[in-house]
C-alpha cells in the first residue's frame, strides 16, 4: 500500500451533510477498482452559489465522525482553510504539482457532477492532471446533454481498470457502483420534519446534528 506510484483518488463536494450516497459508493468503488486510500475534500463553496447550511467547521466534524472507522478514508481540509473559494481546476493542479508528474491520480464525482462538469471552471485542464472516476447516482441521465459534451467524454472514457493504474491522468472511468438514491437536499429536508434518517446518514454523524440543532 505505500507504492509510490499507486493510484490516488480524491472526492471532494460540499457534505451537508455526509450520507451514505457519498460513502456506500465510494466503498464499493474502492473494491472495484483498487484503491488504498481515498481522501475527501469538503469545498468551500463560491460566494454567488447557495450557502451550506452547516458551517465549515461542522461540515469537517461531521465528516470526521462518518470515517472515524473506515481507514479506507482520510479527510484533507485545506479548502475549508482558505477564505477564498477554490475552484476544483486549480486545487486538482496544485495536487499534481504535489505528487510529480508521473503517480496516477483520480478524482472521484458522481453522475450528476459528470453531467455538468463541462460547465465547470477550466474543465478542459482538469483531466491533464488526473482521471475522472464516475460513480452511477439514480435519476441521472447516463450521456451527456449535448452530442459536443458526448464526444468529449467518449474521446476520454476507458473500459480498462489497468489505464488508472498505469497512466498519469487523462482518463475518465465509468464504474458500476451501486445505486443509491440519496441526496444531502433530501436529508436536510426530512430533518426539518423531523423524519427518520437512520438508512440515510451515519448514527454519529445524526447525534450530531441534533447536538448542534443542525437543519431544523
Ligand atoms: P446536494 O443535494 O446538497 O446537492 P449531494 O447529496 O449531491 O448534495 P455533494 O456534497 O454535492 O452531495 O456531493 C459530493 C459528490 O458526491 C458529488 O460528486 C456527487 O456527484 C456525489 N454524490 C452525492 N450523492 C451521491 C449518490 N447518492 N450517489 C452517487 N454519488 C453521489
Amino acid at each position: 500500500m505505500g507504492d509510490m506510484n499507486q493510484l490516488q483518488a480524491l472526492f471532494g463536494g460540499t457534505f451537508d451533510p455526509v450520507h451514505y450516497g457519498h460513502l456506500l459508493p465510494v466503498e464499493a468503488l474502492a473494491n472495484l477498482v483498487g484503491l488504498g486510500r481515498v481522501t475527501i475534500m469538503p469545498n468551500n463553496v463560491p460566494p454567488h452559489r447557495p450557502q451550506p447550511e452547516a458551517s465549515a467547521a461542522q461540515r469537517k466534524t461531521m465528516l470526521e465522525l462518518a470515517i472515524a472507522d473506515k481507514p479506507l478514508f482520510a479527510l484533507d481540509d485545506r479548502e475549508l482553510k482558505r477564505d477564498t473559494p477554490s475552484w476544483s481546476a486549480q486545487t486538482l493542479q496544485e495536487w499534481r504539482e504535489e505528487q510529480g508528474p508521473t503517480r496516477p491520480l483520480a478524482f472521484i464525482i458522481g453522475q450528476d457532477s459528470l453531467l455538468t462538469f463541462p460547465t465547470w471552471h477550466r474543465y478542459d485542464t482538469i483531466l491533464s492532471q488526473c482521471h475522472l472516476i464516475v460513480c452511477r447516482r439514480p435519476g441521472y441521465a447516463m450521456v451527456m446533454d449535448s452530442e459536443v459534451d458526448q464526444q468529449w467524454l467518449l474521446q476520454h472514457q476507458t473500459h480498462r481498470i489497468d489505464d488508472l493504474h498505469t497512466l498519469p491522468a487523462g482518463k475518465i472511468y465509468l464504474a458500476e457502483t451501486p445505486w443509491f438514491n440519496i441526496s444531502a437536499t433530501q436529508i436536510r429536508a426530512r430533518l426539518a420534519r423531523d423524519e427518520n434518517c437512520d438508512e440515510l446518514v451515519p448514527t454519529r454523524v445524526l447525534d450530531y446534528i441534533r447536538e448542534q440543532g443542525l437543519y431544523r
